[in-house]
């Protein structure tokens, strides 16, 4: 359908762009129109499996959406969504992502508007972010976050290593076997620490990634609850969903979930019954930024914040995606900060400003960053016979468990 006073455009390619100028992976898709110089850009990154998402770009959608007008975004969403019958899964869910964050990059350049206006305006005019502080030891991570602080961050995510173990989110932690139950006896000492030597006035955070049995997560929601944390983030997997409800019936802990989820299946029940805080999606494993504005706004009538997951394995496209939202959500909670390496802020101009521990919104239209697609060429996906999977992580006996 026609945009009023606009002529007719039409999706004349449909491609994906790969590269890794700092090392990750990245996977970014490039709808061109029949305008010339108008494009779009949309984040597709799913760092694991991008081999598999670059062919569902382009020996799928890529047919399937030649010819149509990209104004039509929610429709083409619809269409695409449903044309492989079997749906709602990681891969093809980035690449909907890709072309779907692409639209309102054109939508946006023609409007002559930067995304966030076309969602509503902005309710902020910086978005505040969390840094990642992590320490071999106590004092090593205090000295972190208190580095932040002076740098203007009010939220720092807080990770120490086990010694001996092989521990998610710790610098200098050694290669190995992990055990659970070192970890949940370290953590509850870890934030007593931070708190004495820090005091009240900074919001900590931590990720406890999945790792350990719920029950044991229960156990750990309970006894941080005097830390007074901004939030814990996956306590549980995805597969133990329904001990969300005993940790809410103990503590008042703040609770983060959903940088794994894929699907409605998964979260909207614990948005429904209050289990969660903030939803911390990985925008563009749920389909992109047409879902995600669509959940925050369920979120907003539950009480849950949005956390949108931002590390490196976020393109910048998907972080000025997520900036877009972060301004123009009403209940926006947090950003995951990333700062990008050199190589990645040259393949990607207009890259999200980052200062005074805040992102910060431009007044560019559309999603407002770019790709330098003959620079992305040089930096190609390291040579690597497993093509970015995450390496098994394995108890001490040798089960492996859950990253
Ligand atoms: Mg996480």
């Amino acid at each position: 359908m026609a945009e009023q006073g606009l002529p007719d455009l039409q999706i004349t390619d449909v491609k994906a762009i790969c590269t890794a100028p700092d090392g990750i992976r990245l996977v970014v898709v490039k709808v061109e129109t029949s305008e010339p110089g108008l494009y779009g850009l949309g984040c597709a990154t799913f760092t694991q499996r991008p081999l598999a998402v670059v062919a569902a770009v382009d020996d799928y959608l890529r047919p399937f959406l030649m010819g149509r007008n990209p104004a039509d975004i929610e429709d083409i969403y619809q269409t695409s969504y449903l044309s492989s019958y079997w749906r709602s899964g990681p891969v093809l869910n980035n690449a909907l992502s890709g072309v779907d964050q692409a639209l309102w990059d054109i939508k946006g350049k023609r409007a002559g508007m930067p995304v966030y206006q076309l969602l509503g305006g902005k309710c902020r005019d910086r978005v505040p972010l969390y840094a990642h502080a992590s320490g071999r030891d106590f004092q090593e991570l205090a000295d972190q976050v208190r580095a932040y602080m002076a740098q203007g961050y009010r939220y720092v995510r807080c990770q120490a290593a086990v010694p001996g173990l092989s521990t998610y989110g710790a610098a200098g932690s050694q290669a190995g076997a992990w055990e659970p139950t070192p970890y949940c006896q370290m953590v509850p000492k870890m934030f007593a620490y931070l708190r004495e030597q820090l005091g009240d006035e900074v919001e900590l955070l931590h990720d406890v990634h999945e790792r350990i049995p719920p029950i044991q997560a229960v156990g750990l929601a309970k006894e941080l609850e005097p830390y007074k944390l901004f939030f814990l983030e996956d306590a549980l997997a995805p597969e133990d969903n329904e001990y969300f409800r005993m940790i809410r019936a103990q503590c008042s802990t703040p609770i983060a979930m959903g940088e794994l989820f894929v699907n409605q299946a998964e979260y909207v029940p614990l948005i429904r019954d209050r289990l969660i805080d903030f939803i911390r999606v990985h925008v563009s494993t749920i389909g992109g930024l047409s879902m995600a504005r669509k959940l925050a706004a369920m979120c907003e009538f539950f009480g849950v914040r949005t956390a949108w997951h931002g590390p490196g394995d976020v393109s910048p496209v998907g972080h000025a995606a997520n900036l877009q939202l972060d301004v123009a959500v009403w209940n926006f909670g947090i950003q995951e900060q990333h700062v990008f390496g050199a190589n990645t802020q040259e393949v990607f101009p207009g890259c999200p400003e980052i200062r005074d521990g805040c992102m910060w919104p431009s007044d560019r239209p559309g999603l407002g960053v770019d790709v330098d697609e003959a620079l992305a060429q040089r930096f190609p996906f390291p040579d690597d016979p497993l093509n970015g999977s995450w390496a098994p992580v394995r108890r001490i006996d040798g089960t492996v468990i859950r990253p």
